[in-house]
């Protein structure tokens, strides 16, 4: 089959679906592998890379959507993109169908199979192909190099002949996989941190990153934590109990990463006005839920923001494709793992398999049909 790799059309992106690398690994199952001209640029991954490592390079997407069998991308497709996808043709990508029902709609009648890359389910056989989770780590990574960028101190605590400077406070709010990864980044660097989650079973997780859980003195402390892994809404209760330890460790924090999320929700609001008010100057907020409404009262989405009292609010949202040589090289693995399950015999053939809970799971369209949501998982 013929893989291909178009340019990502969403202003800014920077990632490809497709590395040199990971078309050498695409040809080895049988797989021809293109690439639009220019797709790889700005993830550092130039047109002659990829002519080194087999990939044919061709002009535009009309040529790569109408030669590739199968187009792998990172960003949901555009309404152009879809219509350029023809019956049988599979398209690997994020594509969060809840949000987005009438491109599903539209790619189901166009008869194309769309693998989307956010419904991977999350089970031990799929973290290969777990993308929501390796874009997450970065996401934790770089929000504590942006909080870095914007502190005007260090980290790490020194003795020096010109003075002693205390090490850094960090707060984590939410401790999923991006947030045990800025735990782990900004321990590193030195700071002091402290994590907070409404799931209780974290709290080993986040100790072992070398971050302090902050316990909340509250009798149901499974309130807010749901089956599945997954968070819940807490109680009101339970949400008074956060915000008041919040405000107490509002003044002593001079990071504060939020990264708080609940499956198909809004982002709980967390981090409020006051909290911020109550922030020395020079205080940073990095705010990684604000693409689904943040979790400080103050984000701006895409933007960072000083308040009046000298805090910053970073609202960005597109923390991967800031890292977008290491986000890319990650993503492309996930894709050739997918890939790599789609194609059992190692002969160049797609074998879509919809008894196999992992590609069943993650296929929204297929066979002229919408197969989205998946049945539940079987139980065993
Ligand atoms: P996420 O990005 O959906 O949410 C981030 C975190 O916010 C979660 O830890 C959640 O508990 C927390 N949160 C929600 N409301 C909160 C509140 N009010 N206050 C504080 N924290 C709050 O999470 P994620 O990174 O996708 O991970 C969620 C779960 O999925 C975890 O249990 C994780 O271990 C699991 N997971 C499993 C696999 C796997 O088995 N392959 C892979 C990735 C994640």
């Amino acid at each position: 089959m013929k893989i291909g790799a178009p340019r990502e059309l969403f202003e800014g992106e920077a990632r490809v679906a497709m590395t040199p690398e990971s078309a050498l690994q695409l040809q080895k199952l049988g797989h021809e592998c293109l690439v639009e001209a220019g797709a790889g640029k700005l993830a550092g991954f130039s047109d002659e890379a990829y002519a080194a490592a087999g990939v044919t390079v061709v002009d535009g997407p009309a040529t790569l959507f109408g030669a590739a069998d199968v187009v792998v991308k990172v960003r949901p497709p555009v309404e152009a993109e879809v219509d350029m996808l023809r019956p049988g043709q599979t398209l690997i990508s994020f594509f969060y169908p809840a949000q987005n029902s009438a491109l599903l709609e539209r790619a189901k009648d166009k008869s194309a199979t769309v693998i989307a890359m956010d419904m991977v389910p999350r089970i031990s056989r799929a973290q290969k192909m777990d993308a929501l989770s390796s874009m997450a780590n970065i996401a934790g990574y770089r929000a504590v190099i942006e909080a870095g960028n914007n502190f005007g101190r260090f980290f790490t605590g020194q003795v020096t002949a010109a003075g002693k400077v205390p090490p850094a406070k960090v707060l984590v709010v939410g401790a999923g996989v991006a947030g045990l990864a800025a735990i782990g980044t900004a321990t590193s660097l030195g700071a002091i941190t402290y994590a907070f989650d409404v799931r209780p079973e974290v709290a080993e997780q986040i100790e072992s990153m070398g971050a302090q859980f902050v316990f909340l003195d509250f009798e149901d402390t499974q309130d807010g934590a749901a089956t599945g892994g997954y968070a819940a809404p807490s109680s009101p209760e339970f949400r008074e109990k956060q915000l008041e330890k919040f405000r107490e460790l509002a003044p002593d924090m001079d990071i504060v990463i939020t990264t708080a999320l609940i499956p198909g929700r809004d982002a709980p609001k967390l981090w409020l006005e006051d909290m911020v008010k109550a922030m020395k100057p020079g205080s940073v907020v990095v705010d990684l839920a604000a693409e689904r409404g943040g979790n400080c009262d103050l984000t701006v989405p895409d933007q960072k923001v000083v308040t009046e009292n000298g805090v910053t609010i970073v609202g960005y949202t597109d923390f991967p494709s800031r890292m977008a040589a290491q986000s890319s090289t990650l993503y492309a693995t996930n894709i050739r793992h997918m890939l790599t399950d789609l194609t059992p015999a190692k002969d160049g053939v797609i074998l879509h398999n919809m008894e196999d809970d992992v590609i069943r799971g993650a296929t929204v369209t297929h066979e002229n049909a919408i197969t989205f949501p998946p049945p539940p998982p079987k139980v065993a």
